[in-house]
């Protein structure tokens, strides 16, 4: 049974026009924009007859309802808001998807014994709050005060925000009632890498979501003049920083060769003060985001860099600190949702591969309280967060037919 791609065509191209005009395609979550791509999505919900509703965490859903008022429940759907200078395709792929498969069963007049609950997850990219999956962290009942009483760097608390936008934060805080009767939960996402493209493979099923950690390392030095302070008098902090990275970049390729599973290690954030041509560093501070399937590999590989910090640190007499920002664990997908999805995809002769997730995503809540899983498709290069970001319509279509015949799957199995 076919989804149309020239509907998926169609939402790609309108949902690409509601972006802040001068960086494009940037739909930062409770923007102007982002609440002109609700209404754009709920338009669709109307046309395709759905009943629509925003629960407690503020996530739209369109309901394609049971025949037969069944409680029971599947979830698809992924997420309408982007990161600056963002895509058109990371979220809005798995949304559209959706919408085609849901449009496809009310043409079809597709009788089903559950309802399809047809989801824009609120808020997945990491904003100002920062934090992530918003909407989903809510429905897994993982949004605590902490988190609801943050504030952004407008001032603007969260959990006024959730309220604004049709959620009810006053009943967030444990997971919600609807878990009880949900099937299966299904998301399709852009991959953000270049396995399926390197491998000409059409459809990739989502074994993991790593261990996501992120560790801030601080290196001392003395600020003094850099005309005057001669090269053996200076205690300067970028040294021990830059052969930091270096080391983290070595260190890691050896721990994702021996593995053989993921294993990434990035200081994307390196910050000098004063950062003055004529002052030497007095301070480097290091982020460093490490995203790992072994957990055994991941506590070694902190034990190897702790051990370098302290070596560094009396190589150049210099005080250096090392200190954990926070960690999340390992979730592995369902391994009931996954056979359904492999045997879809069999089914339509597509080639396919396990693999595991070097990004979080909705699903990695989603998976803690229900049993989830998701399925990745190509993306040209692997470019993601950008906006050269593209995906071929071909390949949303595939994967939507995939995620369709696992969902009649199951209805053939209940009836
Ligand atoms: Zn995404």
């Amino acid at each position: 049974m076919n989804v149309s791609s020239s509907y998926i065509k169609k939402c790609i191209l309108e949902l690409e026009e509601l972006t802040e005009k001068d960086r494009p395609y940037t739909r930062l979550v409770f923007s102007k924009e982002f609440k002109e791509a609700r209404n754009w999505l709920a338009n669709q919900f109307k046309n395709l007859d759905l009943d629509i509703k925003i629960d407690n965490a503020g996530n739209l859903i369109g309901i394609y309802k049971s025949f037969n008022k069944s409680s029971k429940k599947v979830l698809i759907g992924s997420h309408l808001d982007t990161v600056p200078f963002g895509g058109r395709f990371d979220g809005i792929a798995g949304v559209v998807s959706s919408l085609a498969i849901v449009k496809n069963f009310r043409e079809k007049n597709i009788e089903l014994p559950f309802d399809i609950e047809l989801y824009d997850y609120l808020g997945e990219e990491l904003n100002d709050w920062g934090m992530s999956c918003i909407g989903t962290r809510g429905m897994a009942g993982f949004l605590d005060e902490e988190f609801l009483n943050r504030k952004d760097s407008l001032g603007r608390v969260l959990k006024d925000e959730i309220n604004k936008i049709g959620g009810k934060y006053q009943s967030l805080g444990k997971k919600f009632d609807l878990f009880e009767d949900v099937i299966a939960c299904f998301e399709l996402h852009i991959e953000q890498g270049i396995r399926l493209q390197n491998g000409k493979v059409e459809i990739g099923i989502v074994k993991s979501m790593p261990n996501i950690s992120r560790h801030k390392i601080s290196v001392f030095g003395q600020a003094s003049h850099s005309g005057t302070t001669l090269m053996h008098d200076r205690k300067d902090a970028s040294l021990p920083a830059a052969d930091l990275v270096i080391f983290i970049n070595k260190l890691a390729k050896e721990y994702s060769k021996k593995d053989n599973r993921h294993f990434v290690a990035t200081v994307g954030k390196l910050d000098i003060s004063p950062n003055s041509a004529t002052i030497i560093p007095s301070l480097a501070e290091l982020l460093i985001d490490l995203r790992v399937v072994n957990k055994g590999s991941r506590d070694d590989f902190l034990k190897n860099l702790k051990n370098e910090v302290k070596r560094l640190s009396n190589f150049y007499d210099q005080k250096i600190i090392f200190k954990d920002i926070v960690f999340s664990p390992y979730v592995e997908m369902s391994s009931y949702v996954n056979e359904l999805l492999e045997s879809s995809a069999k089914k339509q002769n597509f080639s396919f591969m396990f693999m595991d997730s070097g990004a979080g995503h909705d699903t990695a809540h989603l998976s803690k309280v229900s049993p989830a899983s998701m399925i990745f498709i190509p993306c040209k290069d692997g470019l993601s967060h950008c906006p050269e970001e593209h995906a071929e319509i071909q390949d949303i279509k595939k994967g939507s037919e995939v995620i369709q015949q696992s969902i009649l799957s199951i209805k053939s199995k209940m009836i």
